[in-house]
């Protein structure tokens, strides 16, 4: 049984090689020619590397990437500092790298454990045989074929065909003002130089991202009407000419933010990952992000129910956990938004005073922080499972690589483990621990056990007396 996803941007790319290593056959298909060359996505949340973390790639991404300590907002002469700690994570910053750097790590451990992307392949139709959808591509010869994978998903972006296909609706709105995008290079008149600014002034917002090539911002300008197109005057007008000096202009663009997103994220053996889903506003750089942790929560659910392990209801769960969080995504997302683009029009101070609050409240910037970090995600039964020493040395994360559940027991051996062993050793890592900070951290009792699952959310936790309840919940989702 083998998997066709459409689409190699980051989600498809991530789905790709989580299935791959899990040993799941996968076709990756994309109408491209090569991979993407814009800069796009810029800001990889705490939770996101967590993730590349247990995919054994993060160390690439750090060497690259520019880690964003936090936010700098500028009124005046008067300039306020918001940092993104205090997080509870291996890595508490906003790593900023160019989304065509992404896309060539993510393509390179795919060709590494021996994946291939098929170009200038398009997926042109999806028709219905005995129960299933097949998928009709065209190859780059012309040819059309018939594809007869058992599951497909659609990680085909904003404009996706599959949802297309699907009839699927794709309900929301446009925001009526246009952005002006810009890669630059030059200086900004800050000592702070791993933070992004926030220029406020009377006439206009206007926020720079540092990028990791020295001396190298984003720009970002809403509400710039599509035929102005002169940066410096732009920039003049707003009343940062003197805090910024341009040398080159790099990338100039201009876009107009859309809120959407499907009702479902599947339709029989027909699943949507990513933008072909939801598409919102990039305040926060939650976008990317949001798409490669749905390829994460879904690859484990699919590689177990392929391999015949786990009953089919487990998919069920992608749906029912990643559509709130697409929800939340797009809601907060379009706050923020209004927020600069009605402060903009009617009070720059509002917006001044805003991040005054943040700065002053350490409770307000904790959450501001967890919530942008995504490490805030839970879904309904499952929270997210937090790193904690263990006294071998080593962390509780650091059991999450290689794919399983891990079960994290704050007790001495039972006989009850060997049975988990014996029944569950293929799925299942057992972990006996006595760290004072780890039970402390987990808010566990002595005798209590954790239920991690493979995209490290805690499936389960109870202590001794719910044994049993462990042994139920895992019946629940696999065949033994
Ligand atoms: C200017 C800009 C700035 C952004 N900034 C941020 C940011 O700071 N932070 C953030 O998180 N997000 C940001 N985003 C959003 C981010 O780029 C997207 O969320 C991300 O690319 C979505 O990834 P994806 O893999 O779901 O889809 P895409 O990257 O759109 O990939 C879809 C792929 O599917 C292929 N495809 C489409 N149709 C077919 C078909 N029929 N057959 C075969 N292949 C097909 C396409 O060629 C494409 O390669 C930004 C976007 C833009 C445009």
């Amino acid at each position: 049984m083998s998997v066709l996803i459409v689409g190699a941007g980051p989600t498809g790319l991530t789905l790709a090689c989580e299935l791959l290593r899990r040993g799941i056959p996968v076709r990756l298909i994309d109408s491209r020619e090569k991979r993407g060359s814009f800069s796009k996505a810029l800001g990889i949340q705490a939770r996101t590397l967590e993730h590349f973390a247990q995919m054994g790639i993060v160390d690439e991404f750090l060497k690259r990437g520019l880690k964003g300590k936090g936010v700098a907002v500028h009124w005046g002469n008067k300039e306020l500092h918001f940092d993104l700690d205090p997080l509870e994570t291996r890595f508490p910053f906003l790593l900023v790298l160019p989304q065509m750097d992404t896309e060539e790590i993510l393509l390179t451990h795919f060709e590494k454990m021996g994946g291939r992307i098929e170009w200038k392949s398009t997926l042109v139709d999806l028709l219905e045989k005995e129960g299933k959808r097949e998928a009709h591509i065209q190859l780059p010869t012309g040819e059309r074929v018939v594809d007869h994978s058992s599951w497909i998903v659609g990680c085909d972006g904003a404009h996706s065909s599959i949802r297309h296909l699907l009839n699927l609706s794709f309900s929301g709105y446009p925001f009526p003002e246009l952005f002006l995008l810009a890669d630059i290079e030059g200086d900004i008149a800050s000592s702070l130089k791993t933070y992004a600014h926030f220029f406020l002034s009377r006439k206009g917002f206007c926020a720079a991202i540092p990028l990791p090539q020295f001396q190298q911002y984003r720009l970002i300008l809403p509400d710039v009407p599509k035929e102005e197109q002169n940066l410096l005057k732009v920039l003049e007008e707003r009343e940062c000419s003197d805090k910024m000096q341009i040398r080159t202009i790099h990338w100039l663009s201009s876009f107009q933010i859309q809120r959407r997103m499907t009702k479902t994220l599947r339709v029989g053996n027909v699943f949507l990952a990513g933008d072909a889903a939801h598409i919102h506003s990039p305040a926060g750089g939650q976008g990317m992000n949001t798409g490669i942790q749905d390829a994460f929560n879904l690859a484990w659910k699919l590689a177990w129910v392929i391999r015949g392990k786990a009953f089919t209801s487990l998919l069920d769960t992608y749906e029912k956990e990643r559509i709130p969080i697409a929800k939340a995504v797009l809601r907060g997302t379009s706050r923020a938004t209004s927020l600069i683009t009605f402060s903009q029009k009617w009070s720059p101070l509002l917006l001044f005073s805003f991040f005054k609050l943040m700065l002053l409240s350490k409770t307000v910037r904790g959450k501001v922080s967890n919530q942008l970090s995504q490490l805030a995600i839970h879904y309904k039964k499952s929270r997210r499972a937090p790193d904690a020493p263990l006294e071998n040395g080593k962390r509780v994360h650091d059991y999450l690589t290689d794919g399983k559940y891990l079960l994290l027991l704050f007790t001495e051996n039972t006989p009850f483990l060997t049975k988990m062993r014996k029944r569950y050793g293929d799925i299942l890592e057992i972990v006996l621990t006595h760290d004072p900070e780890a039970r402390k951290i987990y808010k566990a009792e002595v005798y209590e056990l954790v239920c991690i699952r493979p995209d490290g959310y805690i499936g389960y936790q109870a202590s001794k007396g719910a044994l049993l309840g462990c042994e139920q919940y895992l019946k629940s989702i696999f065949k033994t």
